[in-house]
């Protein structure tokens, strides 16, 4: 029997549902950052909750004047790297660094061989780069002893500045005996098997060292933010809202502290977030089902995953397949294989109009698309994209069309815009907890303060700096939800080696604190 043929009208129906469920409109988002503040709420006041809210014990922010040179060692991001720091004290900072591949097996294999990787790494670094001038002068300390700061992108539940237990792995880690263990025990162990006369000083999660970067080059920062492989943020508190921390010393100092909120687990129930098929398919398949909820519709590890899943999905069709004629690739057909950074080639290429944020939930009319009544200027942009797609995803180039090429780059700007329209969320949440911006109110009008003052934001990751539009997405949320005085306040900037500058600062921190006990 002959496939019935699929009419225009139902096979611009997929395209139209699966536009709506990427859609965000201002009122959800809305909700969203009302539901996203209750979790700060829930995690400043007691432990164990999902967005963990984590005291940094960090206690100031600098301010550009630090000086010293201080060995870093960030792990967490695609890249481990090894990092020597010079902090001038004049705003600026010199970093020599070298990066080092974590092999799959190391990352799920056993906690001692990846740290014994580490020092390994840190052991090579100092054998090239010539180690004089470390801050060396912790007192009744072997004076050859070098500092390290190690930036740790995962969560962990500080107990001080250089200590804390690792509370889950995330971004494809899951290296076993390692949770509940003290990640600075991990690495001194591996540093001290190896007679490395080397001390971890510090601790600290790569938002704030994004954080205190930006406050080391800028002056000051309320917020360091990561948009790269995982998505994070941490921002400086009041202690005396930190009241999970009850009678400690940390709570009778009062004052500020930095807090990790961990933002990549907000809402892990999915009670709230606009989860469509795509993305519970890449959460039932990936290796930490129902962690980080946010952050798998956020950050660079996932979006190309969803994106994969839509493309499937359409060639997939039944009963007739609407995109790439039914074909597909290996690169298609594996877990992972399109990358997050074939989004950003495609997107570049297109260059064009983005969805807005007015509730259009419609798709564009690819069933009655015609190649040849195209303006030469789009068929051109498509025929760019066109040939990334053949490139990146293994085609021919008799298999695919101009009007898959434009169904493709549909989809990934539907999943990218609505990573950035979530960050905004999150983002918007941390400037209405200290009381920077607020709501509008019934009448839609937002009654924030009157002020001139910049709202400094540090931020790092792929997705925030290099993925096209990304910033300004991100700014359309935040403007729908605190207004546009305060978004224009928002001064955004790169805290370029953030990690390895954050964690010389905190070591330094932790050297001082040294000094004064
Ligand atoms: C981790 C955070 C980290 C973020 C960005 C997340 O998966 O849980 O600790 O800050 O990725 O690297």
């Amino acid at each position: 029997m002959a496939t019935p043929a699929l009419s225009y009208e139902d096979s611009q129906r997929v395209f139209d549902d699966i536009d709506r469920h990427f859609q965000l409109g201002p009122e959800f988002l809305v909700e969203l950052t009302k539901t996203f503040l209750e979790e700060f709420r829930l995690g400043l006041s007691s432990y164990n909750h999902p967005m963990a809210m984590i005291p940094t014990f960090v206690t100031g922010v600098p301010d550009g004047t630090e000086t010293g040179t201080f060995l870093a060692l960030d792990l967490g991001g695609t890249n481990m790297r090894v990092c020597e720091v010079v902090l001038n004290g004049d705003k600026t900072f010199s970093l020599r660094q070298q990066k080092y591949k974590v092999s799959d097996s190391l990352k799920t294999g056993e906690a001692t061989a990846l740290f014994d990787y580490l020092a390994d790494s840190v052991d090579a670094f100092l054998t090239t780069h010539a180690a004089s001038a470390y801050a060396t002068d912790t007192p009744g300390e072997n004076s050859d002893v070098v500092h390290l700061g190690l930036t740790f992108s995962f969560p962990v539940e500080q107990t001080a500045l250089g200590s804390g237990k690792i509370l889950t792995w995330t971004k494809g880690f899951s290296a076993k005996n390692a949770i509940g263990h003290d990640v600075v025990q991990l690495l001194q162990d591996a540093f001290d098997r190896k007679h490395m006369h080397v001390k971890c000083v510090a601790l600290v999660n790569d938002t704030v060292g994004a954080l205190l970067s930006r406050a080391y080059t800028a002056g000051g920062c309320v917020l360091g933010a990561i948009f790269g492989t995982g998505t994070n943020g941490a921002y400086v508190e009041e202690v005396s809202k930190i009241t999970k921390l009850g009678n400690s010393p940390a709570a009778a100092h009062g004052g500020h502290m930095v807090v990790n909120t961990e933002w990549g687990a907000f809402n892990n129930s999915r009670s709230h977030l606009p989860c469509t098929p795509f993305d519970n398919s890449v959460d039932r398949l990936s290796i930490n089902p129902s962690y980080q909820a946010f952050e798998k519709m956020i950050s660079g590890m996932y979006l190309g995953e969803i994106t994969r899943n839509v493309l499937v999905a359409l060639i997939d069709a039944a009963p007739k397949s609407l995109l790439f004629g039914g074909k597909s690739t290996t690169i298609l057909n594996t877990h992972y294989g399109f990358d997050t950074s074939v989004m950003s080639d495609i997107e570049d290429a297109w260059e064009g109009p983005r969805k807005s944020l007015s509730g259009d939930k419609s798709a564009p009319a690819f069933s009655t698309f015609d190649a040849s009544t195209l303006p030469s200027n789009i068929s051109a942009k498509l025929e760019r994209i066109r040939s990334v797609v053949v490139k990146q995803l293994g085609f021919n180039d008799s298999d695919v069309t101009l009007k898959d090429a434009a169904i493709v780059r549909w989809a990934c700007s539907l999943v990218a815009t609505r990573a950035a329209l979530l960050s905004g969320v999150a983002l918007a949440t941390v400037l209405i907890q200290t009381g920077r911006a607020s709501f509008a109110d019934a009448d839609g009008k937002f009654l924030n303060r009157p002020e001139t003052e910049k709202i400094t934001v540090g931020v790092d990751g792929s997705l925030i700096e290099h993925y096209p539009n990304f910033e300004r997405t991100l700014r359309d949320s935040l403007r729908s939800l605190v207004g546009e005085d305060v978004e224009q306040r928002v001064d955004i900037g790169l805290a370029k080696d953030g990690s390895g500058v954050g964690a010389a600062l905190c070591a330094l921190q932790a050297l001082k604190q040294h000094d004064e006990n």
